[in-house]
């Protein structure tokens, strides 16, 4: 059976692009880019043309862009810096819908000192709120997504950023779905942006941070100079090439197909709803409150039907909790508990969503008559 994989916001296939770029330079420029011969100059040259061409496209400098492991590190790293930096009683204004490794650590670092922003019912925070606490001193520094991971609702992030610069406070960016699917122009609006490579075609394991070109450096680890003297450690230098090659693959994509699955699966399984309806939105997501059964016998049954989608975010599968995402947004935990996350990626087909919606199909009809069977024995939190 042919697999339909819709869960791209949990990681997506490395593109045939990446993995050509990461095959040249573990086969011939696998040096390491600080020892003294020219060979392991070229690779050093590779690396920097590769930070010069991030750079470019997010528009900063390239002195300002780390290589990293990834989303979560430079994360925690942004929150480590300024738990090192900030006025001892200084708080950080925060959405509630942030992904696990901006919420984890700020609450590690700050704890009490965190001021959640209030979010509206499509997760969006409220603009004039965080103008208002700025306004009045009361944040020392902010961090708000570009893009929800579980509902693809964007926030309204350069806006946040232009009002953290003009008050003089730090502002963090966590772009790890916003990175590859939407526009990067204007991305160094942030003093601090995180990206990683395996949401958009690129390798697991490598991502970047962007700095702000003032201030206190940050240092992530201590050893040798590399990376601007900001991450000590050999670098990985086919993970960094087979990123920007993913990012120069991958095109933002209009909503057609996502939009043509909704206005089918909402007539395919009458009750359907749509999270966040009305609010923009990644191309490539959306959240669906399924009118019975839990998510997670919805995953079950359609994975039976030959397809994969997440029942919420992916990093914290293996939780019974209900996802903080959508309780913030203002769902009781029974609908929560009904939410499916449906999130294609660049090969996805149009063809492909059509399967999709025929799958939702018969996974309802294989549920009711599960159901149907042997009532008594169905253990379900609607
Ligand atoms: N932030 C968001 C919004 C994410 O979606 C993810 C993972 O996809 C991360 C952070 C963590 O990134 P990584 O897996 O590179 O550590």
């Amino acid at each position: 059976m042919s697999r339909l994989y819709f869960d791209h916001n949990a990681t997506t296939p490395l593109c045939p692009e990446a993995k050509a770029a990461w095959l040249e330079v573990v086969d011939t420029h696998w040096m390491n880019p600080s020892s003294p011969y020219r060979a392991a100059a070229a690779v050093q040259v590779r690396l920097e043309a590769a930070r010069a061409e991030l750079a470019d496209l997010c528009q900063v400098e390239a002195e300002r862009l780390v290589f990293c492991s990834g989303a979560t590190e430079a994360n925690n790293v942004v929150f480590r810096h300024w738990a090192q930096r900030l006025p001892a009683s200084g708080r950080v204004g925060l959405s509630p819908v942030e992904h696990p490794s901006v919420l984890e650590a700020a609450k590690h670092y700050f704890g009490e000192r965190i001021e959640y922003l209030p979010v509206d019912a499509a997760g969006r925070v409220d603009m004039a709120v965080l103008e208002k606490r700025l306004g009045a001193g009361g944040l020392a520094a902010v961090s708000i997504m570009a893009a929800n991971n579980e509902t693809g609702v964007l926030q309204a992030w350069p806006e946040a950023a232009q009002l953290c610069r003009r008050a003089g406070v730090p502002y963090h960016c966590d772009a790890s779905q916003w990175v590859g699917k939407q526009p990067m122009t204007g991305m160094g609006a942030g003093h601090y942006v995180s990206g990683c490579a395996h949401n958009f075609g690129g390798p697991k394991g490598v991502g970047f941070l962007i700095l702000p070109s003032q201030g206190d450096p940050c240092r992530i680890t201590f050893g040798g100079g590399q990376e601007y003297g900001h991450r000590a450690g050999t670098e990985d230098v086919a993970g960094v090439l087979a990123m920007l090659a993913a990012l120069r693959a991958a095109k933002p994509q209009a909503t057609t197909a996502r939009d043509a699955f909704i206005a089918e699966i909402t007539q395919r399984v009458a009750g359907t709803q749509v999270l966040g309806e009305g609010a923009e939105h990644l191309w490539n997501t959306v959240a669906l409150v399924m009118p019975e059964f839990s998510s997670t016998r919805w995953v079950r049954a359609l994975e039976k039907a030959g397809c994969w989608l997440s029942s919420g975010s992916a990093c914290s599968t293996g939780h019974a909790s209900v996802s903080h995402v959508l309780l913030a947004m203002g769902l009781d935990a029974a609908v929560a508990g009904r939410v499916l996350r449906v999130s294609s990626g660049f090969e996805t087909s149009r063809a492909d969503w059509q399967a999709l919606a025929e799958a939702f199909t018969g996974a309802y009809q294989s549920l009711r008559e599960a159901d149907a069977a042997s009532p008594s024995k169905v253990i379900s939190i609607d």
